[in-house]
């Protein structure tokens, strides 16, 4: 699987041992695919292999797979809830998101892509995980709305 060689991958970089724990972590998160979901989502899946793996772990795991570019957070009007969501890192993803309602969408779009990666060959960085943020303020008529949206895209 492609999600947990790119993890193997930056593990190694950072001289940082990969095990059976971490594989499993990435494995779970990536089998989330585009619902959104928390730590609490990942270690309620743990256990269901042969190890069972502590929640500390699971939590360190967490910022592990966001400094790796697999994951990102989803902001919410919750600030208990800490959602995260799969970044696809084999394509740039665009995230527009409305400051006024906070309603956020994710896309992709090739053009867009193209011109991304046209900028990593001039400033020679390897892609890994491009996110590209937009941050706007509403217009009228405002028909965002938050609730809506993770009505549609959570499981
Ligand atoms: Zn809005």
């Amino acid at each position: 699987m492609e999600r947990i060689n790119l993890f193997k991958t930056f593990l190694n970089k950072q001289q940082m041992s990969v095990t059976q724990e971490r594989l499993e972590i990435a494995r779970i998160a990536a089998g989330f695919k585009e619902h959104f979901f928390t730590a609490e989502d990942i270690f309620a899946a743990t256990g269901r292999n042969s190890f069972i793996i502590a929640k500390s772990t699971v939590y360190r795991n967490m910022k592990l797979l966001r400094s790796a570019g697999l994951i990102e957070p989803v902001l919410t009007s919750d600030r208990n809830k800490n959602l995260y969501r799969n970044i696809i890192p084999e394509k740039v993803t665009c995230r527009i998101c409305c400051l006024d309602c906070g309603f956020e969408a994710s896309f992709n779009d090739d053009k867009f892509e193209e011109q991304v990666l046209d900028v990593c060959e001039k400033y020679e960085v390897e892609k890994y995980g491009v996110m590209v943020r937009i941050e706007g303020r509403k217009r009228f008529p405002h028909v965002h709305k938050e609730d809506k949206h993770y009505a549609d895209t959570e499981r």
